[in-house]
C-alpha cells in the first residue's frame, strides 16, 4: 500500500512544517487593504536582512521560472551571457532566447562550476550587457563560487548581473550588496521551505535604471511596476496572499533559529550525507570543494538500480529522487534544505541502506 504522504528528500519541493500550513489557512485579507501593507513592509526588512541587502526586494505571484524570464525582459538590453553548467542554467538560456533577446550560452561539463575565468573571458569580448548565473545548480548538486565571480563583475559595470539562488538562499551566507549582485532571484519551495508558488527577487538601482530603457518589459513582471508598488508595500497585481502569511511566519522561524546556525545546520547535514555517499560504495558528482550546501548529487558508482531503489523508498514512505535529465539513472540527489534536521538524514539513510539489502 502506498503510504497517504511521502516524506520528500527531493531538492524541492520539501516539507514543510505545520505551522506553516496553518499560516496558510487563515482568513484572506484584501491586498489594498492597510493590514495587507503591513505585512508586506514586515517581509520586506526580514528579506533585507536576510539577503543583506539595503536596495529594492520584490514579492512575485509566480514560481521561479516567471521571474526568471521578467528579468531577461526587464534587463537584457543588447546581449545576454548565460552560464551554463546544469539543466536549470541551459534553461535559462532557452527562456532568453524564447524572450526574443539575443544570448550567447557558455556552456560547462555537467558537475563542473562556472569559474570567475570563464565569466570575465566572455565579458571581456565586450558584446555582453547582462548576464545570468546559478549560484547552486539544483541538477548537479554544484555551488560556483559566487564572490570570486562577483570580483570579476566588478571590472564590468555595464554588466547587470542576474543571479538565481532559487535553491541556495538562506542556507548559505549571500550578501547581496557587498556581492554587488543587481538582480537575485529565488523560488521559495526549496531552501525557503514553503510551498511553490511565490519567487522573491532584487533589483538594484542599476538594474532599474536599465529596465527603463528597455522595451517590451511586457506587464506582468514589469519591474518598475514592481518598484512603484514597493513604494506603498504592495505588489502591481494580486498577490498569493496566503503564501505571504507563510513567508512572514517563516522569517520569523529563520531569525528565531538564528541565521549562522542556519547556515551551520545545513553545514552539518551536508558534511553528513557526503560522508554517507562516499562511505556507501558512491562518489560526489561534482568535485568536493565545489559540492552544494543544500543538495548532495551523488554518482552511481556502485551502479544500483536507482528506479527499484525509489519505488521501495516510495512504498515506504520516502521521496526519493534518482536523478535528473542527462545524468537521471547515472546519479541520485538528496537534498538537505529548509528545516530538514540531521535527524531527518540519518533516518533516510539507515532506510535507504536496507532498501539496498533487498534489492
Ligand atoms: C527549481 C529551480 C528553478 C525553477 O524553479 P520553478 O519554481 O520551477 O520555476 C530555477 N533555478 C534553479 C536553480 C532551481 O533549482
Amino acid at each position: 500500500m502506498t503510504p497517504a504522504h511521502k516524506k520528500l528528500f527531493i531538492p524541492g519541493p520539501v516539507e514543510i512544517a505545520p505551522e506553516i500550513l496553518a499560516a496558510m489557512a487563515r482568513p484572506m485579507i484584501g491586498h489594498r487593504m492597510k493590514e495587507y501593507a503591513v505585512i508586506h513592509g514586515r517581509i520586506k526588512t526580514g528579506l533585507k536582512k536576510l539577503l543583506f541587502t539595503e536596495g529594492r526586494v520584490f514579492l512575485s505571484t509566480s514560481s521561479a521560472f516567471g521571474i526568471m524570464e521578467g528579468a531577461i525582459r526587464n534587463l537584457v538590453g543588447k546581449r545576454c551571457a548565460n552560464f551554463c553548467n546544469g539543466a536549470f542554467s541551459d534553461k535559462w538560456h532557452d527562456v532568453t532566447i524564447r524572450c526574443g533577446k539575443e544570448a550567447d550560452p557558455f556552456k560547462v561539463e555537467w558537475g563542473q562550476p562556472v569559474t570567475p575565468e570563464l565569466v570575465d573571458k566572455a565579458l571581456a569580448t565586450g558584446r555582453y550587457d547582462a548576464i545570468t548565473l546559478i549560484h547552486n545548480e539544483t541538477s548537479t548538486g554544484v555551488m560556483s563560487p559566487l564572490p570570486e565571480i562577483c570580483e570579476v563583475l566588478r571590472r564590468y559595470p555595464e554588466v547587470v548581473s542576474i543571479i538565481d539562488t532559487v535553491s541556495s538562499m538562506s542556507a548559505v551566507r549571500i550578501p547581496l550588496d557587498e556581492l554587488g549582485i543587481d538582480c537575485c532571484i529565488f523560488g521559495v519551495q526549496k531552501a525557503f521551505a514553503l510551498p511553490p508558488g511565490l519567487a522573491v527577487f532584487t533589483a538594484s538601482e542599476k538594474a532599474l535604471a536599465r529596465a527603463a530603457t528597455v522595451d517590451g518589459r511586457g506587464y506582468y513582471f514589469d519591474f518598475l511596476e514592481f518598484a512603484a508598488s514597493d513604494d506603498k508595500d504592495n505588489t502591481p497585481s494580486t498577490p498569493c496572499i496566503s503564501q505571504i502569511y507563510a513567508l512572514d511566519l517563516q522569517l520569523e522561524r529563520f531569525f528565531a533559529e538564528g541565521l549562522e546556525k542556519r547556515w551551520e545546520r545545513h553545514r552539518i547535514m551536508a558534511e553528513y550525507v557526503r560522508g554517507w555517499v562516499r562511505g556507501h560504495g558512491y562518489a560526489l558528482f561534482p568535485e568536493e570543494r565545489y559540492c552544494s550546501q543544500t543538495l548532495t548529487c551523488a554518482a552511481n558508482k556502485a551502479g544500483t538500480d536507482l528506479a527499484a531503489l525509489k519505488k521501495m523508498l516510495g512504498e515506504r514512505g520516502y521521496a526519493f529522487d534518482d536523478g535528473y535529465g542527462k545524468i537521471k539513472g547515472k546519479t541520485f540527489r538528496i537534498a538537505h534544505m529548509g528545516d530538514m534536521q540531521l535527524a531527518d538524514l540519518v533516518d533516510f539513510t539507515a532506510e535507504i541502506e536496507d532498501c539496498l539489502q533487498k534489492i
